[in-house]
């Protein structure tokens, strides 16, 4: 398994999932924010000169790792749509419950799901990350017991999260979870349920979010540093969410509190340190998932999503029948509302998502002339998102990856 890792970390491919920590021995392997301010896989020196995991366990690593390996093909059918993914239905809506609407990122579809999910008793708990309370700038796993936990958990966080470090708990419960992360923390988990029937029967439900890419830990220092705001005055740090978009606000020990919008905060300092996995993932839009949710802007003048202040609202693509009883169920029980939407109307809410997943197979073709490795992935029809894409805009997507080649660190596997 260490091998794996550090072709993995070698090639500048990791998400940071933390899947690996969850499979190797006891403490082997552990999740620490690096030198770069990406969560990586770091070694216990005790396994320094002895294996981490077992043969069993480093195959099974291997092919479920999504650094590696993504493979689409078991979850899709003839429906698949070759930039949205399998989509059985596609919803606009939003939370009932007032709170968990202004707290949650967008439309608060994800919290309102967990809490039903909790009120039902069809899990026991819900694995999710949260702001740390050591540090509130950091990210941890949790497992959400309470509709106080679910709520202190809401929102997007743009910064590195391990959730499937949390898979190591899992492992050893009775208990049944939601598991709710990334497109590659939940194409992690699902793919690794395909060889753990344990772990399948544990996590019957599988909630993501569209993901343009987890920034480095150096955003958030970054957007401090433009609030004027030191590090170890913050006690509480919210990218958005508290309305919609809402402001990415830190709180002080003084109580005071800085903001900025959203459109500053993503759009102008943390979009700019995305890790280069992100730069090549086929999957922002959570293919592995049950339920996939999303911001469901609405278009401005001239068509793109205008981020004016609103009442939160999320697109809602349905992907399972698992997912689809999950999502009926909730809607009848009134605690979602939502109404169709058209998957083609998809692209006008999410220009970034087409345009990456159109562009992902010249990033590749750059990894490969700059003698990097990239992870396989298969059933995920990139050709024919090229194809719509055309010359112009695959040229320029390749060229961009190789002039990003000074931000691609290469490294190994280092001891904690
Ligand atoms: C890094 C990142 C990139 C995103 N990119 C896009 C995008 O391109 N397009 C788009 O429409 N939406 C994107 N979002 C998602 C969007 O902001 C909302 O999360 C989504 O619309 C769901 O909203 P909600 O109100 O239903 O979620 P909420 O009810 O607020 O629930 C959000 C859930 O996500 C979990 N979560 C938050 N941050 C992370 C994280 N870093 N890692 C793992 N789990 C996390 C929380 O624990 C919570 O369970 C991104 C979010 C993140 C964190």
């Amino acid at each position: 398994m260490k091998e794996l890792l550090n072709r993995v970390l070698k090639n500048d491919l990791c998400s940071g999932c933390g899947m690996c920590s969850s499979l190797a021995d006891d403490d082997a392997i552990r999740m620490r924010i690096g030198a770069d301010g990406y969560r990586r896989p770091f070694l216990n020196a005790e396994y320094r000169d002895k294996p981490v995991a077992d043969k069993a366990t480093t195959e099974t690593f291997g092919k479920s790792c999504p650094a590696l390996n993504l493979d689409i093909r078991p979850y899709k059918t003839e429906h698949y749509h070759p930039i949205w993914g399998e989509v059985l239905e596609a919803r606009k809506g939003y939370s009932t419950d007032a709170e968990i609407r202004r707290v949650g990122s967008s439309g608060g579809v994800i919290s309102a799901l967990a809490q039903y999910c909790l009120d039902r008793g069809l899990v026991d708990g819900v694995i999710q990350i949260q702001a740390s309370d050591r540090d509130p700038l950091e990210n941890v796993a949790v497992i959400s017991r309470s509709r106080n936990n679910i709520i202190a958990s809401s929102g997007s966080r743009y910064a590195p999260a391990s959730p499937a470090e949390a898979l190591k708990w899992v492992a050893m419960s009775t208990e049944k979870y939601l598991f709710i992360g990334k497109p590659c923390d939940v194409g992690a988990v699902r793919q690794l349920q395909a060889h753990n029937p344990r772990l399948k029967a544990n996590i019957p439900y599988i909630v993501s979010f569209m993901c343009a890419g987890t920034p480095s830990l150096a955003g958030t220092h970054q957007v401090l540093e433009k609030l004027g705001v030191a590090r170890d005055e913050v006690t509480a740090f919210r990218y958005r969410g508290d309305g919609w978009p809402g402001l990415t606000k830190a709180t002080l020990k003084n109580g005071e509190e800085k903001t900025m919008t959203y459109n500053d905060s993503w759009g102008k300092v943390l979009n700019r340190h995305l890790q280069t996995r992100c730069k090549i993932c086929p999957d922002g839009i959570g293919e592995f998932a049950d339920i996939v949710c999303a911001d469901g802007w609405e278009g401005d003048d001239k068509g793109y999503p205008s981020f004016e202040e609103r009442e939160g609202n999320s697109l809602i693509l349905i992907r399972s029948e698992v997912g689809r009883e999950l999502f009926r169920n909730a809607e009848a029980d009134g605690v979602v509302k939502s109404e169709s939407f058209d998957t083609e109307g998809i692209f006008a809410i999410q220009p970034f998502q087409y345009y990456r997943r159109t562009t992902i197979l010249p990033r590749l073709l750059a990894m490969k002339v700059l003698l990097l490795k990239t992870p396989s992935y298969k059933g995920f029809e990139l050709g024919k998102g090229m194809r719509r894409i055309g010359l112009y805009q695959s040229f320029k997507a390749f060229t961009g990856l190789l002039v990003r080649r000074k931000k691609i660190k290469q490294r190994t596997l280092e001891t904690a």
